[in-house]
C-alpha cells in the first residue's frame, strides 16, 4: 500500500475508530439514479439539483473510482469525482442525504527539471523525462517569442512545475509554473500567472496551438455569443458552493445548425440526463467532442457513422432542462474535459499584452519567489530530473472535514 494512503488510513483509524472508507469502481452499466436506488437514497437528490449540477452528473465516467465512507456499517459519505478538480459529495444528514460538489483533495508537489541541450530541446526533454509533454508545452507557449532554432549545445532549460497527486498517483497534467530557456546563452524566463505565461517584465507570451495541427472549428457557424465559458472550478459566493462548467455554451437561435468540429466517428447519439439530446464524436489522438441540448438530430446519422468536419449533425435546442436555446460544446482528451477554446482555430492576436497595476505586482512577487530557486539550480552542474521539492504545497489541507476529524 502506498505510504500516503496508509498514513491517511492510520489517521482515519486514530481519530474515528468506526469510520471505514472503501474504494469502488463505477460500473459502465450503472446510472446515477440506479446508484441512488441501490443505496436507498431518494431520487429527489437528483431531481432537486439545478441545471448546472445535473449536467455535471453526466461527467461521471465508467471505470472511475469513487469512495464510500461508512460508520458502523451505515453510509456516512459518498465521494464521486466528476472532473479533475471536483467531486460530488453525498452526505447523510438528519433526514436522508444531501449532495454538493466539493474540491477533490490532492497533494500538490513542486518538482524541478534542469537539463543541458545536446541534440535539441524537445529530444533532450523527452530523453530526460520519457514524455513529450514538456517539450510540446514549451514549444506551444514560447515558440512565437523565443528563437529555439538558435539554441546551442550546452544551453540550459530549467523547469519548475507542480504535479497533483491523489492516493499517491499522479493525476492531471503537470503544470509548468516557471521556466528558464537559454538560447545561445541568452536567458528567457517565463512565469505562470492566472493560466497565462509572462516574462519578468510582464509581457505575455502568445501561445500557439501546436496541439492541434488538424484544427477544430466552432461547432456553429454564426454564433450570437458565448453565454458560458469553460471552468474547472469556481466558487459561487452567493450559493456558497463550488461549480464547474466543462464546456463552452454558444447561445444561438433554436434550430441553428450544429456542425462537427472536426472529422470523426459518432460514438453516442441519444439522451444524456442534464445534457438532453447529445451527440458524441470520436476524433484522432484520443479526442472526443460532445454536442448537448439539441432540439433534434440530423437524419441518416447513427452510432458508427463517419462525419467530416463541418457536416451538420443536429440543431440547437433546450433539451435536458437548459435555460435559453444554446449549444453546450464539450471536448475531452483521453476522457478528461479540456477547455475547447484551446483547440479551436482562432484568428491571430497581434496586440502584445503587458501587465500593469495589481496583476503586475503579483507577477513581480512570483519573479522574486523563483529568483533564488533559479540561482540555486543554475549553480548545479548536473542535470536534475523531476526532483521533488521538500515542501508539499498543500499537504492534507484540502481534505474534506469528515476525514480530518
Ligand atoms: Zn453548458
Amino acid at each position: 500500500m502506498p505510504i500516503k494512503s496508509l498514513l491517511l488510513l492510520i489517521l482515519l483509524m486514530l481519530f474515528s475508530p468506526n469510520l471505514l472508507a472503501k474504494e469502488y469502481k463505477w460500473s459502465s452499466k450503472l446510472t446515477f439514479l440506479g446508484f441512488l436506488k441501490k443505496h436507498g437514497i431518494s431520487q429527489k437528490l437528483y431531481y432537486n439539483m439545478d441545471r448546472e449540477d445535473k449536467e455535471l452528473i453526466q461527467e461521471i465516467k465508467a471505470g472511475q473510482s469513487y469512495s464510500i465512507i461508512r460508520k458502523k456499517g451505515k453510509i456516512k459519505t459518498i465521494n464521486i469525482p466528476v472532473s479533475d478538480e471536483l467531486m460530488l459529495e453525498i452526505r447523510r444528514v438528519k433526514k436522508g442525504f444531501k449532495a454538493k460538489y466539493i474540491p477533490i483533495p490532492y497533494q500538490l508537489i513542486e518538482k524541478t527539471i534542469s537539463i543541458r541541450i545536446k541534440k535539441g530541446f524537445k529530444k533532450d526533454l523527452y530523453n530526460a523525462t520519457k514524455t513529450h509533454y514538456y517539450g510540446k508545452e514549451l514549444e506551444a507557449v514560447y515558440s512565437k517569442s523565443i528563437p529555439f532554432h538558435k539554441m546551442r549545445k550546452g544551453d540550459r532549460i530549467i523547469i519548475f512545475y507542480t504535479q497533483k497527486y491523489r492516493h499517491n498517483k499522479a493525476y492531471s497534467s503537470p503544470q509548468i509554473e516557471a521556466c528558464l530557456i537559454e538560447v545561445n546563452k541568452k536567458p528567457f524566463y517565463g512565469f505562470l500567472l492566472d493560466d497565462k505565461y509572462y516574462d519578468s517584465t510582464g509581457k505575455q507570451y502568445q501561445r500557439t496551438f501546436v496541439y492541434n495541427k488538424a484544427g477544430f472549428i466552432r461547432p456553429i457557424r454564426n454564433i450570437k455569443r458565448i453565454s458560458s465559458g469553460f471552468t474547472q472550478r469556481r466558487y459561487h459566493p452567493i450559493l456558497h458552493r463550488y461549480r464547474a462548467h466543462l464546456g463552452i455554451d454558444y447561445a444561438a437561435r433554436r434550430g441553428t445548425k450544429i456542425i462537427a468540429s472536426a472529422g470523426g466517428r459518432i460514438v453516442y447519439r441519444g439522451w444524456k440526463g442534464g445534457y438532453g439530446r447529445v451527440i458524441e464524436i470520436k476524433h484522432k489522438n484520443g479526442i472526443k467532442t460532445l454536442y448537448a441540448h439539441q432540439s433534434r438530430f440530423a437524419r441518416k446519422l447513427h452510432i458508427g457513422s463517419w462525419v467530416s468536419q463541418g457536416r451538420v449533425i443536429g440543431y440547437v435546442g433546450t433539451s435536458g432542462r437548459s435555460t435559453g436555446p444554446h449549444l453546450h460544446f464539450g471536448l475531452y482528451k483521453n476522457g478528461r474535459a479540456i477547455n475547447p477554446a484551446r483547440y479551436i482555430r482562432k484568428r491571430k492576436v497581434l496586440r502584445q499584452i503587458k501587465l500593469r497595476g495589481t496583476k503586475y505586482k503579483k507577477l513581480r512577487k512570483l519573479v522574486r519567489h523563483y529568483r533564488p530557486q533559479f540561482k540555486e539550480t543554475k549553480a548545479r552542474k548536473r542535470s536534475i530530473i523531476k526532483k521533488e521539492s521538500q515542501r508539499c504545497l498543500n499537504c492534507y489541507k484540502k481534505l474534506p472535514k469528515q476525514l480530518k476529524k
